[in-house]
């Protein structure tokens, strides 16, 4: 039998994200899936800033931009007339590296992370089904049903549930998943249209129907996401034929091939807890919402970059197990609001009665072109993920300039770039101005790399404050923001508190 600290459950982008970042750290782990391979639909569409943000810290996000779309130009129909064309172009302006939005299918982007994967030398089970957990103490004891048809009972430090949607997991945990399922259905399909490859998107809003396109770059091909039109809903059979006409005239498009049609119900849930015991859940298998603002697979993937160095550090004794007591508290907030705010969207957005015509017609054209061209830095923050923080963490301590304990480290801009060492993947303090005389000593005794930046109007209007010091976590969230006064201490004490320690150091204590 496989030795392994951590077994993860599902080879979603959720659990490969996950696998990655487990394996940069060398935390021993299995990663199973009851599938036989990647997923073959495009499904997800959209990477987010955030996610891109830490793409760069793996090395790979340049990879991954060229495999996918920038998001350009969207042409905003109302009633299949055209009525503006907005440019998302560099819509982030310095906020983040990434200024935009990537249109990159997720079976394109799960194939992408199982050869990076294969290139760190892990092999993932396939054809491995997780069938049930039990909790003992401290360990837990996952029932697998394996390739050859035989069953096994794996006992493990740590699982993670990345199981999706219907995931086994959280059933076995007895977690609850309240919420509800949207009387709508969606269709979508990847299609080819006669007039050749569109890099742009479009939005059509109608009266009872949404529609959206996106680009596919792998395949040459246009993803088509919407609503189906009420009076079809109920029909078993329905396939694109049924909705073929009406797509071709809101949009003026004529679709020449159909590579893959399906139609699903949208639900709105999320697990009452995301621990249980030394069981976590990630992803879909603890939050799922309307597609509204492409938010699923990205907020999956920051659920697997928020664990797996807390994993890692407990497993490796970087660090007091209850780091992974901040797990839950940081990521069920995000999710909860995520799930409300996407809710009232995607309910104002498809109600049938006047109220929904006037979002449809009136405001959400409103909102693209205030969003797009008065006020662009509003909506990037808002949909980015990049103004995800955690205020309310145990780990999230303190205030220096606009910069709280908690917040994303704000991004300082291409002159002089404060997110290059976050390839670490490790503990630094920043420092944006002249590191005080004793902190030096502190850090070299803690083994923190100080990373020194000049101050200057990057720093000042990204928030920093002169001289001020600033604990960076391995995922690029502040930790701590302090004056310079003090700030030796402050840092020792967060460091005791929370029983971190460097790797050489966890290294040299399991030797002893
Ligand atoms: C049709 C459709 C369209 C969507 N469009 C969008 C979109 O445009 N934007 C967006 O952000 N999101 C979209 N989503 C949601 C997005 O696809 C999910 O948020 C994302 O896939 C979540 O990733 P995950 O890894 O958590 O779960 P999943 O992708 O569901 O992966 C779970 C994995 O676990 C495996 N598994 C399940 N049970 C077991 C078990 N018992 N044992 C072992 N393995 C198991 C599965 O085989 C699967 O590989 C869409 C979803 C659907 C269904």
């Amino acid at each position: 039998m496989p030795s392994a600290d951590v077994l993860i459950a599902g080879a979603g982008p959720t659990g490969l994200i996950l696998a990655l970042q487990l394996a940069k750290l060398g935390v021993g782990f299995r990663l199973i899936d009851e599938k036989s391979g990647p997923g073959e639909n495009s499904r997800a569409m959209v990477v987010h800033a955030r996610t891109l943000e830490f793409y760069r810290q793996f090395g790979f996000a340049d990879k991954v931009i060229r495999l996918g779309v920038k998001s350009g130009v969207a042409h905003i129909r109302v009633k299949g007339r055209p009525i503006m064309s907005v440019n998302f172009k560099d819509m982030g302006g310095r906020i983040s590296p990434f200024p935009f939005a990537l249109a990159f299918a997720q079976d394109d982007h799960e194939r992408f992370l199982v050869e990076q994967l294969k290139a760190a030398g892990v092999q993932i089970e396939w054809n491995t089904k997780l069938t049930g957990i039990k909790q003992k103490d401290g360990t837990v004891l996952a029932g697998l049903a394996l390739s050859d048809n035989r069953t096994q009972e794996f006992e493990v430090r740590y699982v993670c549930g990345c199981d999706g949607a219907h995931s086994e997991a959280r059933k076995s945990l007895e977690v609850g998943f309240g919420g509800g399922t949207y009387e709508q259905l969606f269709f979508v399909a990847d299609v080819k249209v006669a007039s050749g490859f569109q890099p742009d998107i479009t939005v059509n809003l109608d009266q009872r129907v949404l529609t959206l396109i996106f680009p596919v770059r792998s395949s040459g091909m246009q993803r088509l996401i919407g609503l189906v039109p009420p009076a079809l809903s109920n029909r078993e059979d329905l396939s694109f034929e049924d909705i073929r006409g009406g797509i071709e005239s809101q949009l003026e498009l004529k679709v020449t091939e159909v590579n893959w049609f399906s139609r699903y119900r949208v639900h709105h849930r999320v697990a009452s807890h995301f621990r249980k015991g030394n069981s976590f859940l990630l992803g879909d298998a603890g939050h799922i919402h309307s597609p509204a603002g492409g938010q699923g697979m990205n907020t999956g993937i920051g659920d697997a970059i928020n664990l797996g160095w807390k994993l890692a550090h407990v497993l490796q004794k970087r660090a007091d197990p209850a780091l992974l007591d901040s797990y839950e508290p940081e990521r069920i907030s995000f999710a909860r609001s995520l799930v409300s705010s996407t809710d009232r969207a995607f309910t104002a957005m498809t109600a049938e009665d006047l109220r929904g015509q006037f979002t449809r017609q009136v405001v959400a054209p409103l909102i693209f072109f205030l969003g797009t061209r008065v006020i662009p830095h509003v909506l990037f923050r808002r949909i980015s993920q990049v103004e995800i923080r955690y205020p309310d963490s145990p780990l999230s301590e303190g205030k220096a300039g606009k910069v709280c304990g908690g917040d994303r480290l704000p991004w300082t801009g291409p002159n002089m770039d404060n997110f290059a060492p976050l390839r670490s993947f490790d503990w630094q303090v920043h420092v944006y101005g002249k590191p005080v005389n004793d902190l030096t000593s502190a850090c070299e005794s803690l083994r923190l790399p100080i990373q020194s930046f000049p101050w200057g109007s990057s720093a000042h209007n990204a928030g920093f404050k002169r001289d001020a010091i600033y604990l960076v976590r391995p995922d690029g969230y502040v930790a701590l923001a302090t004056e310079a006064e003090q700030a030796s201490e402050k840092i020792n004490a967060f460091v005791k508190r929370h029983g971190l320690c460097s790797s050489a150091e966890a290294r040299s204590r399991i030797s002893i």
